[in-house]
């Protein structure tokens, strides 16, 4: 018999040789992936530029110098030599809608139109492919932005007739860039059940000419009569296509926010059902993109089913539901935007207002009940100070509280509201692209003087101390966020012109407002916005660096590789 002591020395060696690596290894710096030789932007204060960041998994372990990035790559290290390109934290969407942006991206795309004949054509085209009694639905629109204007038209509006000679019987849905209006055909206007009698909803125009003839344009609410219709065309496809489709739809969009070094995504207004299907995909790992939800919905529905609002960091940080969304008024371009004084260009017209304030004022009360934060949309200079009046009536309740509440778009304000964002802690959440795209109709619809003490006022805001984040409100606009950052530091027009240069954003500012800003605005900065260990390694590499090229070449820039949690999801 051998003894055990002798018959156990080799492994007992053996063994202790493996503790020994074990513990050598657990303090060795790894990376999964390793960039160097890059110009990092961190968003870090404490460490405003670097060379290098080294990544555990999902999360930064490292960041500083090439030099000492290099103890941290071994042979299952992953390196991307950055070639001295520009890095940046993942840029965050701060307003979008990702089932609009999916639904836009298999719908007709209207958006890069010249005029109101492309549309016609496409409208045409899309008939011919379509069953009889198929709708056939669009998106994209902008009466302003038609070069040349309908013949016949009224306020910018070509009038229906012309849609239905090439749709005599498919109902046509066609939003307007904003979302805040549709244009639809007498098909559709038959199955809305909308005649020449029928009274406007309230928040709502059909609009009409001089002699009362149904022009062909829901303004606002009234958009609502024909969406019910359509739905219930599209209720009867059956429900495992619609699905489909729509996990397709959110996969282009998502496609696309990667195609733009867009990691995170704040959507401004998801119904309890969308959320409920971010969810499953979420759980079921089939989410690029981080995405954090508002829910919109009144207070009886958000009162019944406030256990969506569980949802934080679902599927390995890849879902968030932690906010309302309420939009108060419209748009400026559809005549939406609810005004203290009327429309220059629309005689005794104020706008809209879109959502019962009583009901705002309960919904106010829920979420700071429920600690939610509050994101109600608000364009014009009274849905502004109505919106402030009810959020503060809320916060002085409490008013030390990290309540994080926004305003989205706070686009035209009266001057005298910049210093009660501040003092109430209220976020400035502003689209940048929508004052260059806007521009030319802003001094029509507001003029001169409006225009210039309130419109887009994002410097005014910064100087003021508040939070300003940024995002495109795409589909509304496109998700480009180099265009909207080139918007948000040039306010330049396609002309040339600058609108209001004053309120230029610097160029720091303009990277701040689209990560560490739109973290903050999250509640997410602990994990996102800039690069600091600990934090997730989301990470975006550029063809320019955004800070200190030319202005010319910021519009030229590209997204050359778009990591998420580590693994690279977008190369050029
Ligand atoms: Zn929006």
């Amino acid at each position: 018999m051998i003894p055990m002591s002798r018959s156990n020395f080799p492994f007992r060696f053996v063994s202790v040789f493996i503790a020994l690596l074990l513990f050598v290894n657990a303090f060795a710096q790894q990376a999964t992936l390793v960039i160097k030789n890059a110009k990092v932007s961190t968003l870090d204060p404490k460490q405003p530029d670097a060379e290098a960041i080294a990544v555990d998994g999902d999360r930064i372990v490292f960041v500083g110098s090439d030099a000492d990035a290099a103890k941290f790559i071994s042979p299952q290290t992953k390196v991307i030599d950055a070639k001295g390109q520009w890095v940046t934290p993942g840029w965050i969407e701060g307003h979008g809608h990702i089932h609009g942006m999916g639904e836009s991206m298999i719908a007709l795309n209207l958006m890069n139109v010249k005029n109101w004949d492309e549309i016609i054509a496409l409208v045409d085209s899309a008939v011919k492919k379509a069953k009889p009694g198929d709708w056939i639905v669009g998106r994209g629109w902008h009466q302003e932005k038609w070069v040349p204007a309908p013949v016949r038209n009224h306020l910018g509006y070509p009038y229906h007739e012309t849609l239905d000679k090439v749709s005599p019987n498919n109902p046509v849905l066609l939003s307007h860039a904003s979302g805040h209006s549709v244009y639809v055909n007498n098909a559709a206007l038959q199955q809305s059940g909308i005649t020449n009698k029928t009274n406007n909803p309230s928040g709502g125009d059909i609009v009409k000419d001089a002699d009362k003839k149904i022009v062909g344009v829901l303004e606002e609410r009234a958009q609502n009569l024909a969406w019910i219709a359509f739905e219930k065309w599209n209720n009867k496809r059956p429900f495992e296509e619609r699905k489909a489709e729509w996990v397709r739809s959110i996969g282009l969009a998502e496609n696309e926010c990667l195609r733009n070094g867009v990691t995170s995504f704040v959507d401004a207004g998801s119904s309890f059902q969308q959320a409920e299907g971010m969810r499953q995909l979420a759980e079921a790992g089939k989410l690029q993109i981080r995405h954090w939800l508002m829910i919109r919905s009144g207070i009886t529905a958000l009162e019944s089913n406030s256990n969506v609002f569980n949802i934080k960091n679902a599927g390995n940080h890849h879902l968030t539901i932690k906010a309302i969304k309420v939009s108060l008024d419209g748009a400026l371009g559809s005549y939406g935007a609810w005004l203290l004084a009327p429309y220059a260009d629309r005689k005794d017209f104020y706008g809209q207002n879109t959502f019962d304030t009583t009901e705002l004022k309960k919904i106010a009360a829920f979420a700071w009940k429920n600690n939610l934060q509050l994101c109600v949309h608000a364009i014009g200079d009274k849905a502004n100070r109505k919106t402030i009046d009810i959020f503060e009536s809320q916060i002085s309740i409490a008013p030390s509280r990290d309540h994080r509440w926004r305003i989205e778009h706070a686009q035209h304000v009266n001057p005298l509201e910049i210093p009660r964002f501040k003092s109430n802690h209220i976020i400035a959440s502003m689209q940048g692209i929508h004052c260059t795209s806007d521009a030319p109709f802003v001094l029509k619809r507001l003029g001169a003087e409006r225009a210039e003490s309130g419109a887009y006022m994002w410097r005014s805001f910064i100087d003021e101390g508040v939070l300003v984040n940024s995002g495109t409100d795409v589909p509304v606009e496109n998700i480009d966020p180099i265009a909207n950052f080139y918007a948000l530091v040039t306010r330049k027009l396609k002309d040339g012109s600058e609108f209001y240069p004053k309120q230029k954003m610097t160029r720091q500012e303009a990277l701040y407002s689209y990560t560490l800003a739109n973290a903050i605005a999250a509640f997410e900065e602990k994990d996102k916005g800039s690069f600091e260990k600990g934090k997730l390694a989301d990470i975006v590499i550029f063809s320019n660096n955004l800070l200190t090229c030319s202005e010319e070449e910021i519009q030229k820039t590209k997204v050359l590789t778009t990591i998420v949690g580590g693994k690279v999801l977008y190369e050029q």
